[in-house]
């Protein structure tokens, strides 16, 4: 990691603690309101420039990775080990959220007068068929990455297949790369401002909420996120990925704390790019295929918030769960966490279809949504750290398939 990536990710740490400070202190002198209308507009701007950037550095990115991948074969393998991994992981995690959520015992909270209108949730088909685009563009415009891969991919392999006659794209392509990457460092460079501007708001909006009744879940879910980040993760670097954790988790940190102040995998793309392969050695071509898939597939951090949450929603409507709905809940919340926008709040969203599933009531959403950005800010920061577990997984196996590494 060069001096200046240090300086950078320490200058977010820092930027995270001032905020927290000043969040504090606008609490107590009771301007909450101050942070809300002059600082959270700033974190708004940046996150807006960064889903900006998000979707042509995907596009041309993944472009980039297959063609240079070439052999069809090799895209295959990458695909199938990624998508393996992150299916395998997202289980662990919402094993891990039910087992401690099923060692904490939650006090049963007041629940009238709490507010939501759940959406109903989205059948797991129409996920599937929406993969599709009917149309190059309206992906693009509306952001809507699965669909923006998919293209990807076949642009990719039809540069491939055209051969000669296709260079010129590909030789378009990457100069658009380039152009996109020198966009992003520049806004980069201006995150730990924006982090800043995002996280005073949200401690001084939150702070008495997160001080009452709800600490304990909230609590829960942290201790949860942990073990999957400090176990299953450091796990899974260390004895797949060849790598020492703690340079896992370091070479990781700017993802983390970006992913954690602005609650959107998606929106941390350009970033995870970065870390992965500046600080984690992952070859450029492995990162663009591995991370904006896993930004829009691999949600282990909502997973086991679905799963903390649904426990906690049962105990405040007196209900038990048996072994065969927590069997259903970690079927439905790893379908669900697929399913599952890197966006803000969309995990809470997705949680409808994972409270149906065992017939919880769906209105118990109301319980958490007050706090959802707490929960938001840690299950995002976990997600991206998946991601990035995944590059490291799956470039190393295929250093190994290709006999650079034993
Ligand atoms: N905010 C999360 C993410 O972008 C998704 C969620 O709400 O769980 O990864």
């Amino acid at each position: 990691m060069s001096k200046l990536k240090e300086s950078l990710a320490l200058q977010i740490f820092l930027a995270l603690g001032l905020g927290v400070v000043a969040g504090l202190c606008f609490l107590w002198a009771d301007q909450v309101a101050f942070p809300v209308k002059w600082l959270k507009p700033f974190g708004t701007i940046f996150i807006n420039l960064l889903k900006f950037i998000c979707v042509p550095i995907v596009l041309t990115s993944i472009i980039q990775g297959v063609v240079s991948l070439g052999d069809p074969k090799k895209i295959g393998s990458i695909g199938g080990k990624t998508i393996l991994y992150y299916l395998c992981t997202t289980m662990f995690a919402i094993t891990i959220g039910l087992i401690l959520a099923n060692l904490f015992t939650f006090p049963v909270l007041e629940t009238s007068g709490a507010e939501y209108a759940a959406k109903p949730p989205v059948p797991i088909m129409d996920t599937i068929i929406k993969i599709f685009p009917t149309n190059i563009l309206a992906p693009i415009v509306g952001m809507d990455m699965l669909p923006v891969i998919v293209i990807a991919l076949f642009i990719g392999f039809g540069i491939i297949l055209t051969g000669e006659k296709g260079k010129i794209v590909k030789d378009v392509n990457d100069g658009l790369v380039e152009v996109f990457m020198k966009i992003m460092h520049g806004i980069i460079s201006l995150s730990p401002y924006a982090v800043f501007c995002l996280i005073t708001p949200v401690v001084a909006e939150n702070g008495p909420k997160v001080l009452g009744s709800l600490a304990l879940v909230l609590l829960c879910a942290y201790i949860a996120y942990a073990v999957h980040v400090f176990v299953t993760y450091s796990t899974a670097v260390s004895v797949l990925g060849k790598m020492n954790p703690l340079k896992f988790l370091k070479g990781g940190t700017e993802a983390f704390l970006f992913a954690f102040t602005s609650t959107s995998s998606a929106a941390t793309i350009p970033i995870s790019l970065e870390c992965a392969e500046k600080n984690l050695g992952v070859r450029k071509d492995v990162a663009s295929f591995t991370l904006p898939l896993g930004a829009t597939i691999n949600m282990d951090g909502t997973a086991i918030y679905q799963g903390v949450a649904a426990v906690f929603i049962a105990s405040c409507y007196g209900i038990d769960l048996t072994l065969g709905d927590m069997i259903t809940i970690i079927l439905t919340a790893t379908l669900a966490s697929i399913g599952t926008a890197g966006t803000p709040g969309a995990g809470m969203i997705m949680l409808a279809m994972v409270l149906e599933s065992v017939g919880l009531p769906v209105e118990g959403i109301a319980l958490v949504f007050g706090v959802d950005r707490i929960f938001d800010m840690g299950r995002t920061g976990v997600n991206v750290l998946g991601d990035l577990s995944a590059a490291v997984i799956v470039d190393r196996s295929e250093k190994k398939r290709e006999g650079l590494v034993d």
